[in-house]
């Protein structure tokens, strides 16, 4: 199953993926951070929908187009902001993976790229992030017979490094 997980540093809006998660906020909006790259480089259009949709609770995912972006799709999830552990933020980590992966099954995406959601702006703490992304996939993957490869983009070599060593030590 190692074999369908991917780790690369970069740039989650260059990956030539079906589709893309956004770490969005509940406006869906737009936004800083990997929000903010995916809607520059998905062009104006992309916000003229995800307005339409109306926003999005934390923890669930809803999916737009990719306009000019390689992804066909953009996954958009609102991770939980870190309040210090105790307002279940792990939980809600927990279903932003679990419902984009949901999500991605029902188009029926075959390449998925995630970023490091609630690891930026929302001060998630890396590694339990990490080992809350990549457990969730481990649980999706043992099912799913049809997604052939989930990639976890990192933006800089610390959170390669986490990643990393984080998929050694779950898968
Ligand atoms: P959040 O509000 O969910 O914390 P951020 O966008 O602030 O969202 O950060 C989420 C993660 O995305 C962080 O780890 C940040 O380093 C990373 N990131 C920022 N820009 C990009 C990008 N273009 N591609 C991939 N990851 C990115």
């Amino acid at each position: 199953m190692k074999d369908r997980i991917k780790i690369v540093e970069g740039d989650i809006t260059k990956q030539d993926v079906d589709a893309i998660v956004n770490a969005a906020n509940t406006s869906l909006l737009g936004g800083g951070g990997v929000d903010g790259a995916i809607h520059r480089a998905a062009g104006p259009e992309l916000l003229e929908e995800t307005r339409k949709i109306g926003g999005c609770p934390t923890g669930e995912a809803r999916v737009s187009k990719g306009y000019r972006l390689p992804a066909k799709w953009v996954i958009h999830t609102v991770g939980p902001v870190w309040g210090g552990g105790n307002r279940n933020e792990e939980g809600l980590l927990a279903n932003c993976y679990r419902n984009s992966l949901k999500e991605a099954e029902r188009l029926g995406v075959k390449t998925i790229a995630f970023p490091s959601i609630s690891t930026g702006v929302y001060r998630f703490p890396l590694e339990r992030a990490t080992e809350i992304a990549l457990k969730e996939t481990k649980k999706f993957l043992e099912k799913n017979k049809t997604m052939e490869t989930v990639v976890f983009v990192c933006f800089g070599q610390e959170a390669t490094k986490v990643y990393k060593e984080a998929l050694g030590r779950i898968f």
